[in-house]
């Protein structure tokens, strides 16, 4: 298994204040999907590239998105 060149973080989402604006989703496809029943983000997966997630997070209107990183294994 080859090992992850990339910083991985974990993400969490509160959606109490969401203005199902969509910018995590475009921003960061791989962690968020969207809702249509709901017209909510949801997390596909709990982890990510740490940048990637970072970006959606800081793009984030109403903070939805925490974000913490992951120390990487060395093997
Ligand atoms: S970026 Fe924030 S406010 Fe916009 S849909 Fe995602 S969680 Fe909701």
């Amino acid at each position: 298994m080859p090992a992850p060149s990339l910083p991985l973080a974990e993400a969490s989402l509160d959606l109490e204040h969401c203005t199902s604006c969509q910018a995590c989703v475009e921003l960061c496809p791989e962690v968020f999907g969207w809702d249509e029943d709901q017209e909510l983000p949801y997390l596909k997966t709990s982890q990510g590239n740490e940048e990637d997630l970072r970006k959606a997070a800081a793009y984030c209107p109403k903070d939805c998105i925490q974000v913490t990183s992951l120390q990487r294994k060395t093997p």
